[in-house]
């Protein structure tokens, strides 16, 4: 199995991960999850912007060109016979011995490692919706870096899979933000309703989509933050990520949703295959 390591594609087995690598020891490194269809990454420019700009945010510099990741990402792909899968990218600070929390002098190499991996549409999930529940969102303050210390995401994330629940739904005192691997978005009356982009919730590149497939069906989305209260009284109730496209909700703790052939998620998940279409093939 072939894998990225710095800037080539190696067998898995030569990788070998420093105790001392910051990923490993602070959490200290951003990522990105890429998919692909057809063996064609989809808003792969989009995805290669953001892991710059979540690097950036930390003061990590990237030490080779987006063109340099993404010719290794297609490789990889390529070398890995990857059709409807995932890329795992992360690029760590790299190396600081002794521990240290002070960032290392910018000489310090990062260490940037990546994987693929098939994974096939979940259609029948896609097609009847997901039960979910609803979670304090007990993260920090920035959660608009992608970063590589999951902690807070996975917690709520076994408190929602404890429950039954595949996706856990955040509120901050009674906002939603968003979910622990995903953005939320509701429909009432006809509005597609989704909270803004801020510190509180990362920018999801399958959010950015879902806003053009909204403006080519001439449906009204507004980025403004709705209540728990909004979500009880919503009409349709959906998630957006990478792996997860645009996902119906057909359960938020006991309440229920049903999710129809006309509905807007329904809809709008069309306009997302015709985007997927455009860019990867049929
Ligand atoms: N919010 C969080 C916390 C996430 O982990 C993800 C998935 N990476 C998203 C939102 C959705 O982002 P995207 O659509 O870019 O996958």
């Amino acid at each position: 199995m072939k894998v990225i390591w710095n800037n080539k594609i190696v067998d898995h087995e030569e990788v070998v991960i420093n105790p001392e690598d910051r990923g490993y020891q602070f959490g200290d490194g951003v990522y990105e999850v890429i998919r692909a269809y057809n063996h064609i990454y989809f808003c792969l420019d989009e995805h290669i912007n953001r892991l710059y700009s979540s690097a950036n945010k930390i003061e990590l510099t990237i030490p080779y060109s987006k063109e340099e990741i993404k010719t290794l990402a297609n490789q990889l792909l390529k070398e890995s016979n990857i059709s409807t899968g995932d890329l795992y990218l992360q690029i760590t600070r790299g190396i600081s011995s002794p521990r240290n929390h002070t960032y290392p002098d910018v000489a310090v190499l990062p260490s940037l490692t990546g994987k693929a991996n098939e994974i096939i549409r979940n259609t029948e999930k896609l097609t009847n919706g997901i039960k979910t529940s609803i979670e304090e969102d007990i993260r920090w303050l920035r959660c608009d870096i992608k970063m590589i210390s999951l902690l807070g995401n996975i917690m709520l994330k076994h408190e929602a899979h404890k429950k039954g629940a595949e996706e856990a739904i955040l509120h901050r005192e009674g906002i939603i933000t968003e979910g622990s691997s995903s953005n939320v978005g509701i429909v009432k009356d006809g509005v597609i309703y989704t909270h803004p982009d801020s510190h509180f919730i990362l920018p999801g590149i399958t959010k950015l989509v879902l806003k053009r497939c909204a403006h080519a069906l001439g449906i009204p989305m507004s980025e403004e933050s709705f209540t728990l209260d909004d979500l009880k009284e919503a009409d349709e109730v959906f998630c957006t990520s990478t792996t997860l496209e645009i996902m119906p909700v057909n359960q938020v703790d006991n309440w229920t949703y049903s999710v129809t052939d006309d509905s807007i998620v329904r809809r709008l998940q069309r306009a997302y295959e015709k985007e997927i279409e455009k860019q990867c093939g049929p």
